[in-house]
């Protein structure tokens, strides 16, 4: 065959080949025949030798492994993220699960057991503690209290101190509903008739009977 041919319009077989694979026939031809033809008159471009091809493949592969990389990378991410999110979900889902059996079996336990809790317990002790205090600062000024009147001499009667005695923060508040029986928390003095100070639960017969009181019960 030649491949300066021509056919009656002046075209090359070359330039009727429009299909790559076979350009490139022509084109091998031509560097393997380099002087037998001329390759101008034939309209080929230019020779494709083996080490051209061989690098045009390597660059080819190097450029697939490159993009099949990238999709695989792709490929992970999308899966490690989907995995996560199904993780998350499950793990919200016993979560709530967990709160539920923890609420139920803290219910039973509370109901079945009151002290069992470690911070229920130190609550309550820390409670008890506080109220064992106010007690034993409240008897503390109550004996001061009996104290000073005694020292104060003829003031007040006997009936009146006992009942003052007996009239303890809280059980006094029940008992003075009738506002005849109020008497002053300092100095016992009957409040009857009159307009009592107030401090907390205590009622005084005067202002410096309650300042008196506040420190007897501070240094209680
Ligand atoms: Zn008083």
């Amino acid at each position: 065959m030649d491949p300066c041919i021509k056919d009656e319009r002046g075209r090359t077989p070359y330039m009727l080949a429009h299909d790559k694979e076979v350009r490139n026939t022509f084109r091998r031809f031509m560097a393997s025949n380099l002087e037998k033809w001329d390759w101008h008159t034939a309209k080929v471009p230019s020779a494709l030798t083996k080490e051209m091809e061989e690098s045009q493949a390597a660059k080819q592969a190097e450029k697939d492994a490159k993009k099949k990389a990238r999709a695989k990378e792709l490929k992970k991410l999308r899966k490690a993220k989907e995995k996560k999110a199904q993780a998350e979900a499950a793990k919200n889902a016993s979560k709530t699960v967990e709160n539920q059996v923890n609420a139920s079996t803290s219910y039973q336990k509370g109901q079945s057991q009151p002290n069992s809790g470690l911070k229920l317990s130190k609550e309550e002790a820390l409670r008890r503690a506080q109220a064992e205090e106010r007690e034993k600062r409240a008897a503390a000024a109550e004996r001061r209290l009996a104290a000073l009147k005694i020292q104060g001499g003829g003031a007040t009667t006997i009936p009146g101190t006992s009942e003052a005695k007996s009239a303890v923060p809280g059980t006094s508040e029940a008992k003075s509903g009738a506002a005849g029986d109020i008497y002053c928390s300092c100095c016992n003095t009957s409040l009857a008739g009159k307009v009592p100070f107030h401090r907390y639960n205590y009622k005084y017969c005067s202002t410096s009977c309650m300042h008196v009181h506040r420190e007897i019960l501070e240094d209680g």
